[in-house]
C-alpha cells in the first residue's frame, strides 16, 4: 500500500468523497458510455490514492466506496438485466514486485503457512477486454451476461452466440451447470480495421479495443454483434454444480479442452521469483501480442486454498493483477503543426499515425517548443516512441530516426494565423507572434486587455460584447475599431439583448476615452514586458507617444548592422530605473512589425492622449529621495515608488549621500547600515503608509 502523507480527519474525509464521485464519474464513461476521458494509469493512481486513505482512515470508508462497487451500474442499458448466480468479482491490484511478495505473504498468514512453505500459483496475461459469464446447462450454453455492477449484469445471450470463440455445445463432459468466465475483447488488427471503416462511414470511432469491444458486444441487435470480429479467452468460473479438478490450472485446462480458448500464456509456478520472471517475459512480448493487455494475474493455485482464502470485499483473497507501468509505443510522426495561443505564443503539435498507447489511441502529441524539436531532432516521418505516463497528454520519448547529419526542422519564424514575425526573446524558449492586437489568435485576448480597468478602463465593454463583436466582423482591425463601434450602431440596436439605453451608454463611454491617459494607451497595447508601471516610465521620461516610438525608432538605426542585423543596445538606453533590454528588444519588436506599425497609426488617428504628466500630492516627502529595502509586505516594490512618486518623491535604487529617507522592511542588509553610517532617517512600512494616507 502506497504510504500517505500528515492528513486531516476533515481533509482525508474531503478528500474521499471527491475521489468516489470521481471514480464512479469514470467507471460510468469506461463501462456504460465505453468512451474513457482519462487514462487507465490515471484511473489507477485515484483508486491507489483511495486505498491508501481508506487504509490510513478506515473509520471514514464511505457508503458510496469505490471498493464497494465493482464496475457500473446498468441501470441506463438497453439491454436485459441478469442476476448474477455467483457475484462476478474483481481483483486487487499489484505494481510493483514487492506487492508481489507481499500478496503471497498474507496468503501464508492468512493459511497460518510455515514462511518456507511453496504457495503454487498460476499466471496468465490480464487481457484488456469486457468480462462476460457464459452460463452452460448440460453442455448448451444457456444464458450469457456483462458483469455490470458485479451482482447484475446486461443479457447479451443473442450477441454472444454470433462470437465464433464460444462454443454453442462444450465438447467433452462437462459438469450439468458450469459458468465459465472470461473476458470478450477485439484483437488489435480488427480493432483497427475496424475503426478505418468506421471512419470511412463517418460512424463512431472508438477510442481503444477495450471500448470497441465493449460497443460492439451490447448492442441490441446481434447482427451488429455478427459483423464486429469478437474473441473470447477463458479465464475462471462462476456457479458450477461439481468441481472436477482439486487446482486452477487443470480446471482451465479442462475448460480449454471442452473448446473454449485459455491464453496461451497460462502458465504454473511455485515462487515469486518464478511468477515474477513470468511477468518480464510477457511485458517483453506485450506489444506483439494480437490484442492489448494490462498486466499479469496470479492466482492462487490450490482450489482447497482459493476457498478458504475466501473474499474480502469485492475482491478474492487468493488473485492479483500485477499491472504493468504506462505503455510506450512507436509510430511515425507524420507532420508538425503550429498552434497560436491566445498570448502569442507557438506550440508545436505532433501529427502521429494513430496508435494505441496504455490503452488510448494517441493520434497527437505536445511537442512544446522549439527547444524540444531541437533536443529530440525530430522532423516529419520521423519513427518516434510515444508514452502516456501519470499525465494525460501523451509525449515523444525517443526519435529513433535521429540523425545529426541531415537539416533540422526549421521552426517557423512568422505567425501561422496572421503572418507577423514570430520571436523569441533572449535567454527564452518560447517563439511568440509579434501580431498581437491584429493576430487572430490573440486578438479577443488583447482587445480584452485593451479595454480593461488598468488599461482604457471602458466600462460596459465586457468579454461578451467584444465575442460578439469580433464575431460580427466589427473589430476587425483591431483596438481603432472600438472607437468607430458607433458606426454600427442601427444594426446593433437590431440585434437582441441591445437597447437603446444600453447602447447609447457604451458609446458614451466609449467617447469618454478619447483623450486616454497615454500610459493606459501604451500599457492596453499589450506589448511584452512593458506592464502598467513601465509604461509610466516610459513615457514620464519620453512625455508623449509619438516621441517614444521615435526613440525606438532611432534607437533601432543606431544599432544594427550595415545588412541590417539587429545589435543589442545598452541595457540603460533609456536611462530609465526597471526599463532594460527586455523592454527594449520588446519594444523594437513591435515597432519593426509593418502590421503594428499601421494598427498604432490608426489608433492615433482616433485619440489623442495628452502629453503625459505626473500628478503629484503635496506631502511630508514632496522633494525627497526615498530607497525601499527589505521585504515589503502590503505592496509590491513597484507600488512603493509609484507611491513615492505621486507623493512628489524620487524613488532611488540605492542609498547615498542624496538620500533622504529609508522605507526598510524585514530582511533590510547592506542598504540599511549604510543609512546608519549616513545618519539617514529610516522608517517602516506601516510609518509610510501613515505618510501615504496623510497626503489623502
Ligand atoms: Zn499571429
Amino acid at each position: 500500500m502506497t504510504e500517505i502523507e500528515p492528513l486531516s480527519e476533515a481533509d482525508a474525509a474531503n478528500e474521499m468523497m471527491r475521489l468516489a464521485k470521481a471514480i464512479a464519474h469514470h467507471n460510468r464513461l469506461y463501462h456504460a458510455d465505453d468512451s474513457p476521458e482519462i487514462s487507465d494509469a490515471d484511473y489507477d493512481a485515484l483508486v491507489r490514492r483511495n486505498n491508501a486513505l481508506e487504509e490510513a482512515f478506515p473509520h471514514l470508508i464511505r457508503a458510496d466506496s469505490p471498493n464497494k462497487l465493482v464496475g457500473a451500474a446498468v441501470e441506463a442499458s438497453p439491454l436485459a438485466k441478469v442476476t448474477h448466480a455467483q457475484r462476478m468479482m474483481s481483483l486487487d491490484n499489484a505494481f510493483a514486485d514487492d506487492d508481489v511478495a507481499e500478496f503471497v505473504a498474507r496468503v501464508r498468514r492468512f493459511l497460518n503457512l510455515p514462511e518456507e512453505a511453496a504457495v503454487g500459483l498460476t499466471a496468465e496475461d490480464k487481457i484488456d477486454g469486457l468480462s462476460c459469464s457464459l452460463r452452460y446447462e448440460q453442455g448448451v450454453l444457456v444464458q450469457a451476461a456483462t458483469r455490470g455492477d458485479g451482482s447484475v449484469g446486461e443479457d447479451v445471450t443473442p450477441n454472444v452466440r454470433t462470437i465464433s470463440d464460444i462454443p454453442e455445445k462444450l465438447a467433452g463432459d462437462a459438469p450439468d451447470v458450469f459458468e465459465i468466465r472470461g473476458e470478450i475483447y477485439m484483437a488489435k488488427a480488427d480493432f483497427a480495421a475496424l475503426n478505418a471503416a468506421q471512419q470511412k462511414a463517418e460512424a463512431k470511432v472508438f477510442a481503444n479495443p477495450r471500448n470497441a469491444a465493449a460497443g460492439s458486444l451490447r448492442q441490441k441487435d446481434a447482427s451488429v454483434t455478427a459483423a464486429r470480429p469478437l474473441r473470447f479467452l477463458a479465464h475462471g468460473w462462476g456457479e458450477v454444480s461439481a468441481v472436477p479438478a482439486a487446482n486452477q490450472y487443470d480446471m482451465m485446462r479442462l475448460i480449454e479442452s471442452w473448446g473454449v480458448p485459455v491464453s496461451p500464456l497460462l502458465g504454473r509456478f511455485d515462487s515469486v521469483a518464478d511468477v515474477l520472471a513470468h511477468y518480464r517475459a510477457i511485458e517483453t512480448r506485450r506489444a506483439e501480442l494480437p490484442y492489448d493487455i494490462d498486466g499479469v494475474v496470479y492466482k492462487v493455485d490450490r482450489l482447497d486454498w482459493q476457498a478458504r482464502l475466501g473474499f474480502v470485499a469485492k475482491a478474492p483473497r487468493w488473485a492479483i493483477a500485477h499491472k504493468f507501468p504506462a505503455e510506450r509505443a512507436q509510430t511515425t510522426l507524420e507532420a508538425i503543426d503550429i498552434q497560436v495561443g491566445r498570448t502569442g505564443k507557438l506550440t508545436p503539435v505532433g501529427r502521429l499515425t494513430p496508435v494505441t498507447v496504455g490503452g488510448v489511441v494517441v493520434s497527437n502529441v505536445t511537442l512544446h517548443n522549439r527547444d524540444e524539436i531541437g533536443r529530440l531532432g525530430v522532423r516529419p516521418g520521423d519513427r518516434v516512441v510515444v508514452q502516456r505516463a501519470g499525465d494525460v497528454i501523451p509525449q515523444v520519448v525517443e526519435n529513433l530516426t535521429r540523425d545529426e547529419a541531415r537539416d533540422p526542422y526549421v521552426f517557423p519564424d512568422h505567425c501561422p494565423v496572421c503572418g507577423s514575425e514570430a520571436v523569441a526573446a533572449e535567454g527564452e524558449v518560447d517563439v511568440r507572434c509579434t501580431g498581437g492586437l491584429i493576430c487572430g489568435a490573440q486578438k479577443f485576448e488583447r482587445l480584452r486587455h485593451f479595454v480593461s480597468r488598468g488599461a482604457l478602463d471602458i466600462e460596459g465593454l465586457g468579454e461578451k460584447s467584444i465575442a460578439e463583436f469580433l464575431e460580427l466582423g466589427w473589430l476587425d482591425k483591431g483596438p481603432a475599431d472600438v472607437f468607430r463601434l458607433h458606426e454600427h450602431r442601427d444594426e446593433l440596436l437590431a440585434r437582441e439583448g441591445w437597447k437603446e439605453k444600453s447602447v447609447d451608454n457604451l458609446f458614451a463611454a466609449i467617447e469618454a476615452k478619447r483623450q486616454p491617459d497615454a500610459a493606459r494607451l501604451l500599457f492596453g497595447l499589450g506589448i511584452r514586458h512593458v506592464g502598467a508601471v513601465t509604461a509610466r516610465d516610459l513615457l514620464k521620461r519620453l512625455v508623449t507617444l509619438p516621441a517614444l516610438r521615435m526613440a525606438v525608432e532611432q534607437m533601432n538605426e543606431m544599432y544594427r548592422l550595415e545588412d541590417g542585423t539587429r545589435i543589442p543596445a545598452p541595457a540603460n538606453y533609456f536611462e530609465i530605473d526597471g526599463v532594460g533590454t527586455a523592454v527594449n528588444e520588446a519594444l523594437r519588436d513591435f515597432f519593426h512589425e509593418p502590421h503594428n506599425r499601421a494598427l498604432w497609426d490608426d489608433l492615433l488617428s482616433e485619440v489623442s492622449p495628452p502629453p503625459f504628466v505626473v500628478e503629484t500630492r503635496a506631502s511630508e516627502v514632496s522633494g525627497m529621495t526615498v530607497v525601499f529595502t527589505g521585504k515589503l509586505e502590503t505592496m509590491s516594490r513597484d507600488e512603493a515608488k509609484a507611491q513615492a512618486e505621486a507623493l512628489g518623491a524620487k524613488a532611488a535604487g540605492s542609498v547615498s549621500a542624496k538620500t533622504d529617507l529609508v522605507v526598510a522592511g524585514p530582511g533590510a542588509g547592506s542598504k540599511l547600515k549604510q543609512a546608519a553610517a549616513l545618519g539617514i532617517r529610516v522608517i517602516d512600512e506601516a510609518d509610510w503608509a501613515a505618510i501615504v494616507a496623510a497626503a489623502g
